[in-house]
C-alpha cells in the first residue's frame, strides 16, 4: 500500500506493511477505529488463525472436498470449506469457487451439494439487489405468530455475556466473538434460540451477528435471519436438542447443566405448540422481481483509465474491476457511514487490511467515498472510476452520485448461472429450479 496524496493519513496508508505481523496490525487497526476495540480486545484479534488476502483464499480453496462436503456438511466437523469471509469480500467469486468444485470431482453431479450452497449466496445477492436496504424490514408477514410479549429490541445481555447457562448457546456466542465464524448450524439454532425461545427481533440478532462476523453481509445475514424468523420462508425454523445432539456429537449437551430441561427439550410438534399460537397467519404468495442490470448515470460514456475503486465487495487484484484496468490506480475508503451502521469489529478491519495488503499500489482512506472518489479521480489524472457490480444499496447510492461529476464503469463477475429467464426471486427453491442446472456448467475459456 502506498501513500499517495496529501488526503491519506499515514497511519491508514501504513497499515499493510503490518498486515504480517497480526498483533502489530491490530493495535494500529484499534488506534485507528477506537470503537472496533471497546468490542473486541486487540490480543483475541491476534489469536484468530483465519488471514485475509488472496494467497490464503486459495489455500483453502486447494483443500475442498466437494463429496466429501456432499456427506457430511451438517455436521459441525463436517468438511465445510470455511471460505466464507473470503467469498463474502469478492476475494474469490463463486463462479470460481464452482469451477474448482467441478475440476476435483469426477462427474459435475458430485459438485451438486456444493453448488447448491454456492446458490444460496448467489440467490441473496440477487434478492439484495432487488429489495435494497429493504433487506432490513419483513420481506412477508411473519408464517407463524409467536406466543408472548412483542419482540425485544435488543440482544439481551446474558446472550451478548454468553452466560446464559445453556453450553451450546454460550459455546456459540464466544465463538462468534472470539473468531467471526460459525458453522452454518450453529447460527441456525442460535438465530433460532434468540428469535422464537427469547423472544429478541430478528433485527437485533442480524445487527449483531454482522458486528462479529468476518464474511458479515447483509444480503447472507439479514435474509438468513428472516429465513429463521419466518418472515421470509414457508415456517419458522425450529430446531430440538435431538437435533442438536446428533449434529454436534454431544458436546455441548452432556456436560451442559441444563441437560433434560432446556428450551429446546421435547418433539418439534410440542416445541411449535409452545413457541406459536396455532393462530394462522394470513399472507399471499410472494413474488420478487428481479432488479434490472444497475447501471450508474446517464451519460453512457465509460472512463479508459478509471480510479478504481475497491469495495468490501471486491478486495482483491482478481476482482472485475480492477483486473479489467491493471494499469489504473487503486483506492479502498472505509466508508464512515458503513462503519457508523455495521459497526464492525477489530477481526474484521484486520481481515479487511490483511486483503488490500496484497492489492498492490492501494491509496486507503477513511470518509465518504462519494465525495473522495471524484476529487481523487481528478487528481490522479484519471477520467472516471470503475468498480465490480454489487448489490450493496450504499455503494449503489455513493456511485450514482459519483457519475453526476464523472464517468462511472460497473464491471461485471464471472458468470455463475444464467438467470435470464428469471422473473421472480419470491423463493429459493422456484430460483434454484430455474437457475441451478446452468450452475453447475464450468465458466467458458476465453477463445
Ligand atoms: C443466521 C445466519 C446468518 C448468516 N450470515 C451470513 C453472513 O453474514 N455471510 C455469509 O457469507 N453467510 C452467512 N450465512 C450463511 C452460512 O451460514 C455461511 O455462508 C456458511 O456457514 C459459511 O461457512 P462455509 O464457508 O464453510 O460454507 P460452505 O458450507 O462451505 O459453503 C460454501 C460457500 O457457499 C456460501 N453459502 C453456503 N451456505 C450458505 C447460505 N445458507 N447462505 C448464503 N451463502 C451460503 C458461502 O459463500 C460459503 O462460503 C448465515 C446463515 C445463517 C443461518
Amino acid at each position: 500500500m502506498s501513500a499517495a496524496g496529501p488526503h491519506v493519513p499515514d497511519a491508514l496508508s501504513n497499515i499493510a506493511t503490518l498486515a504480517n505481523d497480526r498483533p502489530r496490525l491490530a493495535a494500529a487497526l484499534a488506534e485507528l477505529f477506537p470503537d472496533a476495540v471497546r468490542r473486541q480486545s486487540v490480543e483475541s484479534v491476534a489469536r484468530i488463525e483465519v488471514r485475509g488476502g488472496r494467497r490464503a483464499a486459495l489455500t483453502r480453496l486447494a483443500g475442498i472436498d466437494p463429496v466429501a462436503y456432499a456427506a457430511t456438511r451438517n455436521h459441525v466437523d463436517g468438511a465445510v470449506t470455511r471460505l466464507s469471509p473470503w467469498i463474502r469480500h469478492g476475494v474469490l467469486s463463486i463462479a470460481e469457487v464452482r469451477d474448482h468444485a467441478l475440476a476435483r470431482v469426477r462427474v459435475p453431479e458430485d459438485a451438486t451439494k456444493l453448488v447448491d450452497e454456492l446458490g444460496w449466496r448467489d440467490y441473496w445477492q440477487q434478492v439484495y439487489a432487488a429489495l435494497g436496504p429493504a433487506v432490513a424490514r419483513d420481506v412477508e408477514p411473519p408464517a407463524a405468530i409467536r406466543r408472548g410479549a412483542p419482540p425485544l429490541s435488543g440482544v439481551p445481555e446474558d446472550v451478548l455475556a454468553g452466560s446464559t447457562g445453556s453450553a451450546c448457546i454460550d459455546a456459540f456466542v464466544r465463538r462468534l466473538h472470539e473468531t467471526g465464524w460459525l458453522h452454518n448450524h450453529e447460527r441456525m439454532w442460535l438465530a433460532s434460540w434468540i428469535v422464537h425461545v427469547r423472544g429478541v427481533h430478528w433485527l437485533a440478532g442480524a445487527d449483531w451477528f454482522l458486528e462479529h462476523l468476518l464474511d458479515g453481509d447483509p444480503a447472507s445475514n439479514h435474509l438468513s435471519w428472516q429465513w429463521v424468523a419466518g418472515t421470509f420462508s414457508a415456517k419458522p425454523y425450529i430446531f430440538n436438542r435431538a437435533n442438536l445432539e446428533s449434529f454436534t456429537s454431544g458436546v455441548h449437551c452432556a456436560p451442559c447443566p441444563l441437560l433434560g430441561r432446556c428450551d429446546v427439550e421435547g418433539s418439534y410438534e410440542e416445541l411449535a405448540a409452545r413457541l406459536f399460537s396455532s393462530a394462522p397467519a394470513t399472507r399471499g404468495p410472494l413474488r420478487i422481481p428481479p432488479a434490472p442490470p444497475w447501471r450508474p448515470g446517464t451519460r453512457g460514456e465509460q472512463p479508459r483509465r478509471p480510479l478504481v475503486w475497491l469495495t468490501l465487495d471486491a478486495l482483491a487484484d482478481t476482482s472485475p474491476a480492477a483486473a479489467a484496468h491493471p494499469q489504473s490506480p487503486r483506492i479502498f475508503v472505509f466508508d464512515q457511514g458503513w462503519l457508523a451502521a455495521e459497526r464492525p469489529t477489530l477481526k474484521r478491519l484486520a481481515f479487511i487490511a490483511e486483503c488490500l495488503s496484497e492489492v498492490g499500489e492501494i491509496e486507503v482512506q477513511r470518509g465518504d467515498p462519494a465525495v473522495i472518489l471524484p476529487a481523487r479521480s481528478r487528481e490522479l489524472g484519471c477520467d472516471g472510476v470503475a468498480l465490480a457490480d454489487t448489490p450493496c444499496p450504499r455503494v449503489r447510492r455513493q456511485a450514482e452520485a459519483i457519475a453526476a461529476a464523472a464517468p462511472v464503469s460497473v464491471e461485471p463477475w464471472p458468470a455463475f448461472c444464467r438467470r435470464d429467464r428469471v422473473r421472480d426471486l419470491g423463493r429459493f427453491s422456484r430460483y434454484w429450479s430455474q437457475v441451478g442446472r446452468s450452475a453447475l456448467e464450468p465458466t467458458a475459456s476465453p477463445r
